[in-house]
């Protein structure tokens, strides 16, 4: 059976919203010297909305409506903003015949006889659109920490929309209190480099990665434990190999299944402030049990 001080520290994670899923939360917590804190759902709320639309020189109506057709059949959040907005502005979306999901990137759907794409800037010129006239709005919006999206459709650029999402209240407290108990604290997203560093200026976190590909958020856990062992936070399917990877994974309780599913620690409660505590508690019924 468990160690006593292993059984209280339990309790008294479950008070604060916190669930300690395995040994290793217990033991390895305390030992970690290094966190990486996804953006996007992590230290953000994770419910991005809609909130500039700029057209390449078409309608806005037929930018959504291409927009909205090709992520109905996306899971990602900022699919279901993009479908919201479409709806509320009253825009019907033509019938997509097939898609595929790129993680990390985008989504490139048959609509008609054509191919339209929506993702990451990166993503499209990857595919060879040309948005070079959307260039410079993108890099305003983008500096102004939005998470900007192309669209494109038959292999022209229709135009981007622009998503927000709002930090989690007491991001910016808990990053402080990580890094004051000696943690460097690494964010890693998928989004792109302004946005991302915007938002790490505003937490004031140590290391910005963006741009980061979901295999690759892996890789970046693994060269940071050459010298160190390393937590990371998270909350998407994107996130679930990386929360394996670390000595601890840690699944903000609102995440998907396979993120809660891979972790070590689960916050229950959502709220960031549950990371010091988390390995306060670890600290703690480690010294008890020695
Ligand atoms: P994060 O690390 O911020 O959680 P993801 O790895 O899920 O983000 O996605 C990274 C980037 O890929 C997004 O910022 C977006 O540009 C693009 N992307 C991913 N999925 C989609 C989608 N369904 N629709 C549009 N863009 C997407
Ligand atoms: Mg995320």
């Amino acid at each position: 059976s468990a160690p006593l001080s292993i059984v209280r520290g339990a309790g008294q994670a479950a008070e604060r919203g916190i669930l300690m899923r395995t040994g290793e939360a217990f033991q390895g917590f305390r030992l970690v010297r290094r966190i990486i804190l996804d953006k996007t759902g992590t230290l953000t709320e994770g419910r991005p909305t809609v909130r500039e639309v700029e057209t390449a020189g078409g309608s806005e109506a037929e930018l959504l409506a291409i927009a909205a057709a090709v992520e109905a059949s996306s899971e990602h959040p900022l699919a279901q903003a993009v479908v919201k907005a479409a709806f509320e502005r009253g825009v019907t979306p033509p019938e997509v015949a097939s898609f595929q999901a790129f993680p990390g990137q985008g989504v490139v759907a048959q609509i008609g006889r054509g191919e339209a794409i929506v993702g990451s800037p990166r993503f499209l010129t990857d595919r060879a659109v040309d948005l070079s006239l959307l260039q410079k709005r993108m890099e305003i919006l983008e500096a102004a920490g939005r998470t900007v999206i192309a669209v494109a459709n038959e292999g022209r650029a229709l135009g981007i929309v622009a998503l927000g999402d709002t930090l989690r209240p007491d991001a910016i407290e808990a990053v402080a209190s990580l890094r004051k108990s000696g943690l460097s604290t690494i964010l890693v997203t998928g989004d792109n480099e302004r946005a991302a560093q915007r938002v790490g200026r505003e937490v004031g976190v140590d290391e910005v990665h963006a741009g980061i590909l979901p295999q690759r958020k892996a890789a970046i856990v693994r060269e940071l434990q050459a010298d160190a062992r390393v937590a990371m936070v998270g909350d998407g399917i994107n996130d679930a190999p990386a929360l394996m990877q670390a000595d601890i994974g840690i699944a903000m309780g609102g995440g998907t299944d396979i993120a809660i599913e891979a972790a070590d620690i689960i916050i229950l409660s959502n709220r960031l402030g549950a990371l010091p505590e988390a390995r306060e508690i670890s600290r703690r019924s480690y010294r008890k049990m020695v």
